[in-house]
């Protein structure tokens, strides 16, 4: 054993922020790994506010058994303001040091990463796990929870399609993704929609509701219409529109946290375990301030700053002085990661516009 995996004899892991299935899964993988490795796991239940708190359970191998499958997170999670406050964040410390936690796995989204730099950087090493349905965190391809949101929209969408089969019906259907439209233009395309409006895309309402005129006129019975949440507003209007426009009968439908639940597919739980184990031995090694992300088929690890940073690049929400400490080189592979991440969408949609009538 080396010094370093000595020198680490207890490691926390936590579940924060926004709800994803395949979270169970990293608890288990990373309990179980760090066990393998002779480290013992506190179990931090709801997210920071279990350091705050002090609600703190130890996790023996068998305390993760049957979770694998199971959606939710047997720790649940929480958003905890109080975090982010000093006052919070040296109660969390304390209980850190109250039970010797030596370092600490968290799965969440950006604000978890947030989180975890805070930590790393009062002394309390802590490497992020991306976990959340709507896949928006620009430096990984892919976030834990993404792939079972998606097959369930997808099975949704499927049903709404027999039924505006039968009728001769549109359904306008909103999906969940916050502001990032990964969910909607993937199920989009697996439910032959016959539209998809999201933000990373301009959409013209018109052209949709000339073609659904043109294709109702050739025959075609059924529509499916895929709008992203973001603006409550905007979706059910949207098919009053439709509705008015082209004399199709047209539903709403929102299908909201229904797809935050449910047993994580195979995808969500093999990527969970390989993010976890990832994590586990790179905090045994000494490394802090990560976030284990997916590059190309590869399991890569990122500074949780230049993740961050990457992110507002890409989300246009960069602040005055945000890339001063980058090189030019580091500045490049933000770049290039966004660049990409681009395309991806616009290929989608691309693919979509040339099959979707
Ligand atoms: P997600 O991780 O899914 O993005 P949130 O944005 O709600 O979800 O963040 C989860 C939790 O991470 C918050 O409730 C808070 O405890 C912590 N957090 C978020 N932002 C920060 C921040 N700027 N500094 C420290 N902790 C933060």
């Amino acid at each position: 054993m080396s010094e370093t995996v000595k020198k680490f004899r207890k490691i926390g892991v936590l579940a924060s922020g926004g709800d994803a299935p395949g979270m169970n899964a990293v608890i288990r993988a990373v309990t179980r790994c760090a066990i393998e490795h002779g480290v013992e796991v506190m179990g931090i239940k709801g997210g920071y506010a279990g350091l705050i708190s002090d609600d703190v359970v130890k996790l023996g191998a068998r305390d993760v058994s049957n979770i694998v499958n199971l959606g939710g997170t047997f720790l649940y999670s929480a958003r905890c303001l109080e975090f982010k406050e000093e006052a919070g964040m040296q109660k969390a410390i304390e209980t850190c040091r109250k039970y010797e936690i030596d370092g600490i796995i968290a799965c969440g989204g950006d604000g978890t990463f947030r989180g975890a730099t805070d930590l790393s950087n009062r002394g309390i090493p802590t490497i992020g796990i991306p976990g959340t349905i709507d896949n928006d965190i620009t430096a990984t391809e892919y976030s834990i929870g993404f792939d079972t949101a998606m097959n369930t929209t997808v099975q949704m969408i499927d049903r709404l399609r027999d039924t505006c089969l039968s009728h001769a019906r549109c359904n306008v259907v909103e999906v969940m993704g916050r502001d990032a439209g990964g969910i909607a233009i993937n199920t989009a395309i697996a439910c032959g929609a016959v539209g998809c409006m999201i933000n990373e895309m301009p959409f013209d309402e018109d052209a949709l509701m000339k073609k659904m005129i043109r294709l109702r006129n050739e025959g075609k019975r059924q529509f499916i219409v895929v709008v992203v949440e973001g603006n409550p507003y905007y979706s059910e209007a949207f098919a009053k529109r439709i509705e008015e426009a082209t004399g199709i009968e047209t539903k709403f439908a929102r299908l909201a946290h229904v797809v935050r639940g449910g047993s994580p597919t195979l995808r969500d739980r093999v990527t969970a375990a390989r993010m976890s184990v990832r994590a586990v031995e790179e905090l045994l090694a000494g490394k802090s301030d990560l976030v284990v992300c997916e590059r190309g088929s590869s399991i890569v690890t990122t500074d949780i700053n230049f993740a961050l940073i990457t992110d507002r690049m890409y989300k246009n929400k960069l602040r005055d002085g945000d890339l001063d400490k980058y090189s030019e080189e580091e500045l490049e592979k933000m770049r290039a990661i966004c660049d990409a991440k681009r395309r991806g969408f616009e290929d989608l949609y691309k693919i979509m516009d040339e099959i979707s009538w």
